[in-house]
């Protein structure tokens, strides 16, 4: 079985988001099941609702859930699982206070030595200690395992001293957690970001502590950096999937352009149930990739030319019914937008109620707007299909020609005074030409 892990602590990350696409790949491309496991062990960081969120994201990816679990339901497990280790003497109670601990590390920091805890230290604090801790035994051993993306990766047993797997109020910590739950929910394979990779060597303790011993398969994810070059953090706005969603970027291409990133990918342009057909993880590049939001753009813009009218027109304007008019147009509008909300942004422009005394006002034609807005408003029934046509009528009545014509013409008709040829959309412009010429009471 597959697994998504996600902290209800903050906002999906785009990491985070593409952790769960690769997980669901290779959970379709292996026949297994997908699992959401809401990591909530940390009760003070927990935000409520965001459980929530993060679910609503993944069903807006198409990224389906076989089953989903919530980590603290299965605390009871947990400590089932600390009691074993401690009657193996895999695992022992730690007394020690916080006081005593931060000495002994600022100790380490004036001898230039790497803190370690010594399980001699365990019950040094007994007396004043009520509630103590179980910490696992440290490994004796060296830990290997080959990551699927990094290669062979081993901790010395100098890196792997004995850690806290229950804390004093009896929550299992996260290396705990976790491994105590991949191991219940038989998760074989796990990809995740590369901030991880430390705490790897843990869990793969924690497994062996408990005397299991299926293989499991990581492939831990080259971190994602900012135009910048540096790690992207959460002051970087395209970071959040929630941002990216809001600036008018289609899960699709979100999803496209992760899959693509720092991959070799057979095409540029792919939906996710065409990449689970040849999706490699081993071709992941091993260094750092950049986020490369004029990349997402083009790719945002070549999905967006594979929607349908109907479907352009349902994404603009979702209270109404498709207008297929809209969605016609909208196509002929994408030649210059990336995103969404670039696209509705022109389409606005066409609708807005107009206060036409303002809105010509200090624009170079004004007064030649005002004369083309009345023709129009008398004319409206009866305007030919025919754009030529349309444009010789137009010119006989208003006596305008050249520049002083087509510019003002467009304005009336599109809001903007550049946009696409108006023999392209005057077919569409013409269907609506009541809402065009709506104005403001
Ligand atoms: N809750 C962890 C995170 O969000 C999951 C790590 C894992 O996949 O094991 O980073």
């Amino acid at each position: 079985m597959l697994r998504f892990a996600p902290s209800p602590t903050g906002d999906m990350h785009i990491g985070n988001l593409r952790a769960a696409i690769f997980n669901y790949i290779l959970a379709k491309q292996r026949n297994e099941k997908f699992l959401i496991r809401i990591e909530d062990t940390d009760m003070a960081r927990n935000i409520p609702g965001k459980d929530k969120e993060i679910l609503s994201l993944l069903n807006l990816f198409g990224l389906f859930w076989d089953s989903l679990v919530y980590q603290s339901h299965n605390f009871s497990k947990h400590q089932q699982f600390a009691e074993f280790l401690l009657q193996n003497n895999k695992a022992f109670y730690c007394y020690c206070s916080k006081e005593f601990l931060e000495q002994k590390k600022q100790e380490a920091i004036e001898q230039k030595i790497p803190f370690r805890y010594d399980d001699s230290w365990a019950e040094i604090c007994k007396d004043s200690t009520k509630k103590p801790v179980i910490r696992l035994r440290g490994s004796q051993k060296p830990i290997t395992y080959r990551d699927e993306i990094k290669g062979e990766i081993t901790f010395e047993p100098n890196e792997l001293d004995s850690f806290v797997i229950i804390r004093e109020d009896g929550i299992p910590t996260y290396n705990f957690a976790c491994a105590c739950d991949d191991m219940i929910y038989d998760i074989d394979y796990i990809v995740r970001g590369e901030d991880h990779v430390s705490n790897t060597p843990k869990q793969l303790l924690i497994r062996q502590s408990l005397g299991y011993d299926k293989h499991i398969q990581f492939a831990h994810l080259p971190i994602i950096l900012g135009q910048d070059g540096k790690k992207m953090s959460k002051r970087d706005r395209a970071s959040s999937v929630v941002w990216l969603l809001e600036e008018g970027f289609l899960p699709v291409a979100i999803s496209n352009y992760l899959i693509a990133m720092g991959n070799a990918v057979p095409h540029e342009i792919f939906t996710l149930s065409e990449a689970i057909e040849w999706f490699d993880i081993k071709k992941i590049a091993k260094s750092p990739v950049k986020f490369d939001l004029a990349k997402l753009r083009f790719i945002n813009h070549a999905h967006l030319k594979n929607l349908n009218e109907s479907d352009l027109s349902m994404l603009l304007d979702s209270s109404s019914t498709p207008n297929l008019s809209l969605g016609a147009l909208a196509r002929i509008y994408l030649e210059e937008a990336s995103t969404l909300n670039e696209l509705r942004e022109k389409i606005e422009a066409i609708f807005a109620p107009k206060d036409i005394a303002k809105l010509y006002e200090g624009q170079d034609f004004s007064k030649e707007c005002m004369i083309l807005y009345n023709i129009l408003c008398a004319k409206k029934q009866n305007l030919p299909l025919e754009y030529e046509e349309f444009k010789q009528l137009l010119m006989k009545e208003s006596n305008l020609k050249g520049k002083a014509f087509f510019k003002p013409l467009r304005i009336v008709l599109s809001g903007a005074s550049c946009g696409p040829e108006l023999h392209q959309t005057y077919p569409y412009l013409r269907l609506m030409i009541d809402k065009i010429l709506s104005l403001k009471n």
